[in-house]
């Protein structure tokens, strides 16, 4: 039998790191097993459907690159692959367990179920249904009530008694008592399925093999198990991938909990990491690591060797916590992997995020300035930006480093135009020897008069190297640059 998995979103919200991991993990699985990769989106909570977020799922995993054979967009042989469309599908199996004597109609209204939640509490009992339409209403006056129009729900008979086992490819064998399930919904009032309905039918029609999916789904499990049992399907194999954590290993990968324990990053959105400047190989080779290993060394992996070397033995059952150091290095490691084209054409979208548009000739002649030293795309299009940008505003407080005065700033700046005026050439040797020449003159330490002329010049304390960057940006703009800042300074120093 072919192996076939799906990644089954919720479109409630942007796509999550954690979502990404469980999309590269089903896909890989499905690459290494030259099975398919499904997308199937779960759309049927209504009420937690969030704009935008369903063409967010979709531009991020075309991003990653983890393009699906079946799914939206592209069809496939089971569609369609949205669940809201598949409505009547879910709806006619309900029905059929009902027939079957496997599920009934409850009639309880929301009042009922509140009453009878707030007296289990009070008398510290587990909540849950009752059963109280199971056992007073006969299947004939069920369908008499309905008939006449009366709202229901329908439940599954879960068993009174024994046990519901499944084997988890991750955590090995789970088991659950029934009498701890209460007899769930699998329709809802509306007529849209529940989550539980909707999953298991459609893993069973679109003959889904294995399903990898969070660990948070282990408690749904034994339901499902049940539900195909009702239908007398076979289940497909279960494998719970372990939760990913934020860097400190507690709580959640989300922005309040990055935000509370106060980290520089929160990015949790693969769009946070994309905006960053991360390179989607980057990322998929991170998350690859994020729950799994190969050995207990290697760190980098084509795509190539994660399809030939993945496999669920690997997968850790801890929690992994999320790494933001290691993502960075790796991301530097796959940015000076590219070549310097690759590169510039990286870096364009970025600087046309900041306003810019480059002129191609000077951003090839950059990128061998930035290549070594950057960690994000973001990061390269920031230390280039002052090439082509009309002007710089550093803050003041940059322009004049600690320990100088305004007015010093201001004779080293004069006494740096005149030298790179008279220069006859303009090269990097050139600014380097009148540069350093100066400081010697001025007796100012060069760093102090280096740091003064390079925020004068690029508006950052953060550049590419100095004398390099000076000759690109050529003779008229660095004296225009100088000339400016002079200005700001007369200003000040009065
Ligand atoms: N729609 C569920 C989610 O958003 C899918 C769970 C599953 O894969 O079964 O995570």
């Amino acid at each position: 039998m072919s192996v076939r998995v799906r990644f089954a979103p919720s479109p409630t919200g942007f796509l999550h790191v954690g979502g990404a991991r469980t999309a590269l993990f089903n896909w890989l699985f499905a690459r290494h097993h030259g099975g398919r990769f499904i997308l199937r989106i779960e759309d049927t909570d209504r009420k937690r459907l969030v704009p935008g977020a369903l063409e967010d799922i979709l531009d991020s995993l075309r991003w990653l690159g983890l393009l699906w054979d079946e799914g939206p967009e592209v069809g496939g042989p089971y569609g369609p692959y949205i669940q809201s469309q598949r409505l009547e599908i879910y709806r006619e199996h309900a029905h059929r367990l009902v027939e079957q004597g496997h599920a009934y109609y409850c009639f309880c209204s929301e009042e009922r179920l509140e009453r009878l939640r707030r007296e289990q509490e009070a008398r510290k009992q587990p909540t849950g249904y009752d059963r109280f339409c199971r056992y007073n209403v006969s299947p004939e006056e069920a369908q008499r009530r309905a008939a006449a129009g009366e709202p229901y729900v329908i439940r599954l008979k879960v068993p009174l008694e024994g046990t519901t086992t499944f084997y988890d490819l991750v955590h090995g064998e789970i088991s659950v008592q029934n009498r701890v399930q209460d007899d769930f919904v699998l329709l809802k009032s509306d007529g849209y399925p529940t989550y539980h309905l909707a999953n298991v039918v459609d893993d069973h029609l679109m003959r889904i093999t294995h399903v990898l999916r969070a660990d948070e789904w282990i408690p749904s499990t034994p339901r499902h198990i049940l539900l195909y049992r009702a239908f007398g399907w076979d289940p497909p194999q279960f494998a719970h991938l372990p939760i990913i954590l934020s860097p400190t290993g507690k709580g959640k990968m989300s922005k309040r909990v990055l935000q509370e324990q106060g980290r520089w990053e929160t990015a949790v959105f693969v769009r946070d990491f994309r905006e960053e400047g991360y390179l989607p190989e980057a990322l998929v080779n991170f998350l690859a690591l994020t729950g799994w290993a190969y050995d207990d060394k290697t760190e980098l992996f084509t795509l190539e060797e994660l399809i030939e070397k993945f496999d669920i033995s690997g997968i850790n059952p801890k929690p992994a916590a999320f790494n933001y150091e290691k993502l960075e290095w790796m991301n530097g490691v796959y940015i000076r992997r590219l070549t310097p084209e690759a590169l510039a054409e990286r870096l364009l979208p970025y600087l046309e995020a900041l306003g810019i548009r480059p002129d191609r000739e000077t951003l090839g002649r950059a990128i061998p300035l930035i290549r070594e030293r950057i960690r994000t795309l973001r990061e390269g299009a920031e230390m280039l930006e002052f090439l082509w940008k009309e002007e710089v505003q550093p803050p003041l407080a940059d322009l004049v480093p600690k320990g100088a005065t305004p007015f010093e700033v201001r004779a080293w700046l004069a006494a740096a135009r005149e030298a790179l005026e008279a220069l006859p050439t303009f090269t990097a040797e050139a600014v380097e020897g009148a540069m350093r020449g100066l400081a010697e003159r001025l007796g100012v330490k060069t760093s102090t008069l280096f740091m003064a002329v390079r925020v004068a010049v690029t508006g950052r304390r953060v550049t590419p190297p100095l004398f390099e960057s000076i000759a690109l940006l050529g003779r008229e703009r660095t004296l225009r640059r100088l000339e400016q800042a002079l200005r700001r300074l007369e200003a000040l120093a009065g």
